[in-house]
């Protein structure tokens, strides 16, 4: 395998010493939520201990630090993103949020009757809900860009459906369901050369490789703090500066304020117009500790890790009598999605289950994906940092269990 102390590594995550049905944990679940390192748990602790205040508001020390503590962490998620400065990001619950977020402010000023909105038969419903409910809202049109039998966004397809009527382009950085990487420089110059925005899915994305926004071309790029390794809670919307001064509100309250009277209310400069009400102020902190995290270990590294690691999955898989792998693209990354012949995904993630073996079973938020692959719902393998060759071997092991309770 890669020159990665896994085993290192592994102590910096308290749950991965615990047992699950009487057997050492096996976490292959990390596309849905990564583990937490110690140092993201003490993060979140400590401020509850020692730093707790609301920010923004107190003229005192201890809401004066808390509100540092809050602006460090967006400093630090800028610097994971590669965006140029921090009011660009706006911090939201979670990716969800974030593409919500999107649609509200941003897409209900901008999209009318007649109007496209262009994503891939690939997405999370995260990124696919919020585009059509918009859509029927005012008269405008989704379409979907086709994928092929291998995984792979249909380029030619996609540029096919880009017309005067597209005003915006929203498609996953990865996918969740099947671990494409999209060609998203290829989809960013697509939208540049239309003058509309590129909105990515960056769930996926960015705990697996380094990401930067402005080199990716990206307008609007959204992750979740809990597949950073961080809190669940939290998450961040990059949103370009330019984009983001026309935006208006989508949620109005205390915080997001200029002036209030009785007759009207201005509203306070972005990131701060986005962020109404208390925020997340520890899951931010926490945030911060992880992305300092993700840094330390680096993610040209955790990309390399990833890469092994689903080399050798497909290795073994590939040797489970009918098991069938559903191809990902050429540059497949973190997620592996199969199914097995004759066996539900529901049955495989139950005898796996009492394997102590964690994966993911059912449509993986991806219906109208699940149908185009002629399936209902598939197993999927997701991998973190800390999964080792081991993990795969008790998984394989896991595997073949199954196949003699079912077969
Ligand atoms: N998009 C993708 C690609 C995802 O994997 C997920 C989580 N499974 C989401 C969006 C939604 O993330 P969250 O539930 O954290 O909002």
């Amino acid at each position: 395998m890669s020159a990665f102390d896994t085993a290192r590594l592994r102590a910096d995550f308290p749950i991965l010493r615990t047992q699950m049905r009487g057997k050492p944990l096996v976490y292959l679940d990390t596309a849905a939520s990564a583990q937490k390192p110690q140092v993201v748990i003490e993060a979140v602790s400590n401020f509850y201990r020692h730093e707790n205040a609301n920010i923004h508001r107190g003229l005192y020390e201890l809401s004066e630090q808390a509100s540092l503590r809050y602006e460090a962490a967006r400093e630090k998620v800028r610097e994971l993103l590669g965006a140029a400065d921090a009011r660009e990001i706006i911090f939201t619950r979670n990716t969800t949020e974030a593409i919500n977020l999107v649609a509200w402010s941003w897409g209900r000023s901008n999209i009318g009757p007649g109007d496209e909105v262009l994503i891939t038969a690939l997405e999370h419903h995260a990124n696919l809900v919020p585009w059509q409910q918009l859509c029927a809202e005012r008269g405008a049109r989704l379409r979907v860009a086709p994928i092929s039998d291998d995984g792979e966004l249909e380029l030619d397809g996609c540029e096919s459906l880009l017309g005067r009527q597209t005003k915006l382009i929203a498609a996953a950085h990865v996918s969740n369901a099947i671990g494409t990487r999209l060609p998203v420089k290829k989809l960013a110059g697509l939208a540049q050369a239309r003058g509309i925005p590129l909105l990515l899915d960056g769930a996926q994305a960015a705990p697996r490789f380094p990401v930067n926004v402005r080199e990716l071309g990206a307008d609007f790029y959204a992750v979740s703090g809990h597949k950073l390794y961080g809190p669940t809670g939290i998450g961040a919307l990059y949103a370009r500066a330019e984009l983001l001064e026309s935006m208006p509100p989508w949620q109005t309250g205390g915080g997001m304020i200029e002036q209030v009277s009785f007759e009207r209310s201005s509203f306070a400069p972005a990131p701060v117009r986005f962020e109404a009400g208390t925020p997340d102020i520890a899951g931010a902190v926490g945030l911060a500790a992880a992305v300092d995290y993700l840094r330390g270990v680096g993610l040209a590294r955790i990309e390399q890790h990833e890469a092994a690691l689903l080399a050798e999955a497909v290795l073994r898989l590939g040797e489970i009598p009918g098991l069938r792998i559903i191809a990902g693209g050429e540059q497949q990354t973190g997620v592996l999605s199969f199914v097995l012949d004759g066996v539900h995904p529901h049955d495989v993630g139950a005898v796996l289950d009492a394997e102590g073996v964690a994966i993911r079973a059912g449509h993986h938020c991806a219906q109208p994906l699940m149908k185009r692959l002629g399936v209902t719902a598939t197993a999927r393998v997701s991998f973190g940092l800390y999964n080792t060759s081991e993990d795969i071997e008790r998984l394989a092991a896991a595997l073949r269990r199954c196949i003699e309770i079912f077969r």
